[in-house]
């Protein structure tokens, strides 16, 4: 099977999401063309064992249509029947675009999947985590878009060796109004080692700077649940959960959050996992590795305070 992953920059380099992309890929075996999207100058991307090519977007342009034209005439012209997209905004609009020009239909929310020859199934996780259904993919090329942290991964050392491919020309008829960069500082939810969450147990919007100051001092990045995001007390970009980000960090520190479903499926696969909350019924425990049954405006400030 010909495959292609789609990628993305992070940082300067290759995102965590891709990377796992590229270890489950080689795990099965196959061999795999890279086409990583991003607007970073110069990122560290390339390698000797893999080929990759960079398309460059201008930030200030909609270009993502005519990305997703390149790469579905790479995909034609090289007879490739496998592609691989990370479940992110540009992964998700890439294999849209891609699905109608390839008439194949895009699998979502795909948390493994399985090659035996030329047929592929897959295991698709439904209902906020809670129940998984398994497809045969069955179009001629198969597009699958991957939740995030379903895979290990891969450890490869990253050079300069890739081409790059400036994409500028927007073949939408969109014209762009006005357009915000996030600014990202300090550790990133997908990436960081420890994940400090708050929710709305932490009764007030000033309250987080408990939460910030702890933070700092862990070297942590900081989530929340929808309850806060919609509350306005945090943006959406820290979002943990079925509709916001997935998790999977060394360490997860939930301050004040029930545990919802709906919460638990973006950070249930952290490997040790704290639940700092008043109500010992909380469901946040039946998953906890470590509670702590009481308020968190009394033990966080103490926690701070004996770092
Ligand atoms: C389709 C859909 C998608 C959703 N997607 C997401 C998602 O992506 N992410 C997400 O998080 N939610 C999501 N939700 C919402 C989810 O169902 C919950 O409503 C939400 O997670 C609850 O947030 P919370 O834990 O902050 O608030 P609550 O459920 O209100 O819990 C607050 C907790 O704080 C505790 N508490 C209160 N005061 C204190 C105190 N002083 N000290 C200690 N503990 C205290 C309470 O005991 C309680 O357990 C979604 C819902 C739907 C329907």
């Amino acid at each position: 099977m010909k495959s292609l992953i789609i990628g993305e920059t992070s940082n300067g380099t290759i995102s965590s999401g891709t990377l796992e992309l590229i270890s489950k890929i080689t795990q099965e075996g196959l061999d795999f063309k890279l086409i990583t999207i991003g607007s970073d100058e110069n990122p560290k991307i390339g390698s000797d064992t893999f080929k990759n090519t960079y398309m460059k977007l201008n930030q200030n342009e909609l270009s993502l249509a005519s990305i997703a034209d390149e790469i579905s005439n790479i995909i034609k012209s090289e007879s490739i029947n496998l592609v691989l997209a990370s479940s992110t905004y540009v992964g998700r609009d890439i294999a849209g675009f891609l699905s109608v020009d390839l008439n194949a239909s895009p699998i979502s929310n795909v948390v493994n999947f399985k090659i035996d020859g030329d047929n592929l199934s897959t295991t698709n996780s439904i209902d906020g985590g809670e129940s998984d259904y398994l497809t045969n993919v069955t179009s001629e090329v198969k597009v699958l878009i991957i939740r995030p942290k379903s895979f290990e991964p891969s450890e490869i050392e990253l050079n300069d060796n890739y081409e790059t491919v400036s994409i500028e020309k927007n073949n939408l008829s969109v014209a762009v109004q006005d357009i915000f960069i996030e600014e990202k500082t300090g550790p990133q939810l997908e990436d960081s080692k420890i994940v400090i969450s708050a929710g709305r147990g932490m009764v007030d919007v000033e309250n987080l700077k408990f939460i910030e100051e702890l933070a700092n001092k862990l070297n942590a990045a900081i989530g929340g649940t929808r309850a806060i995001v919609d509350a306005g007390w945090m943006p959406y970009s820290q979002q943990v959960g079925q509709t916001g980000k997935t998790v999977k960090p060394d360490v997860y520190i939930a301050c004040g959050i029930s545990g919802a479903t709906q919460h638990q499926v973006g950070m249930k696969d952290s490997k040790f996992i704290i639940a700092i909350n008043k109500d010992e019924e909380a469901p946040i425990f039946q998953i906890a590795d470590f509670g702590v049954v009481g308020d968190t405006l009394s033990i966080i400030p103490k926690l701070i305070e004996s770092l």
